[in-house]
């Protein structure tokens, strides 16, 4: 089985997630906004208690070196609402930038709010995408019958996260669970999650991969 996690929105809290993921070889792809870096570390918008803070443009690179970076659009708007020059600059722009920013090809996009429509998938593909995350569960996310419209197994958070992950083990499809890693709140949280990252790490039938590998490989429905 191939495990894939999927973390958006590039928050303070990514730059303690991926230094946890490296001490376990744990392989991860963040979806970034980047129209909404300040040079410096800016406070975003509260998460109950928690201020939630976006990472400096400054640091970007430190941060992810090593992970996969995907297009989440320029400024997270809702982009089925947006004019065709708005989505040109939404997506494509943010594109550019990305990888301008991190010298690697970028070839996933991830909705924000999880919203798509016809229109916004095809200014998503023309844009030089050749897959788009969404944030609708399903029991099965691989092999996917559209790739502009990719599912998630759940949240990493998911009380039902084990008997999922199990499922799919039994099958030896693909395991995608994603987040926001401002949702960790204590440390509690943390210790939890780091657990789940031990255990996918140490379990022999389970093996971390990236979307764009996936992708890449071939093993999709073409269209
Ligand atoms: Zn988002």
């Amino acid at each position: 089985m191939k495990v894939v996690q999927s973390w958006d929105d590039g928050v303070v809290d990514d730059a303690r997630l991926t230094e946890l993921l490296r001490q376990y070889q744990a392989r991860a792809t963040f979806n970034l906004n980047p129209g909404l870096h300040q040079r410096q570390r800016a406070f975003s918008w509260r998460y109950g208690d928690k201020e939630v803070w976006r990472l400096g443009r400054d640091e970007l690179t430190a941060v992810y070196a090593g992970f996969e970076i995907a297009n989440h659009s320029l400024t997270h708007p809702h982009l089925p609402d947006l004019s065709a020059i708005d989505l040109e600059r939404e997506i494509r722009d943010s594109r550019s930038l990305l990888q301008d920013w991190f010298g690697q090809p970028v070839r996933g996009f991830c909705y924000p709010f999880g919203t798509c429509n016809p229109t916004v998938k095809a200014v998503v593909r023309a844009a030089g995408h050749d897959h788009a995350r969404t944030v609708t569960e399903a029991e099965s996310v691989w092999p996917v019958a559209d790739p502009l419209e990719l599912g998630v197994n759940c949240r990493f958070s998911d009380p039902t996260f084990w008997p999922r992950y199990q499922q799919v083990k039994a099958s030896g499809g693909v395991f995608l669970f994603w987040g926001h890693s401002y949702e960790l709140v204590d440390e509690t949280q943390w210790a939890a999650l780091e657990a789940k990252i031990a255990r996918i790490s140490a379990d022999p039938d389970a093996e971390w991969a990236s979307l764009a590998d996936l992708f890449a490989a071939g093993t999709t429905v073409q269209c």
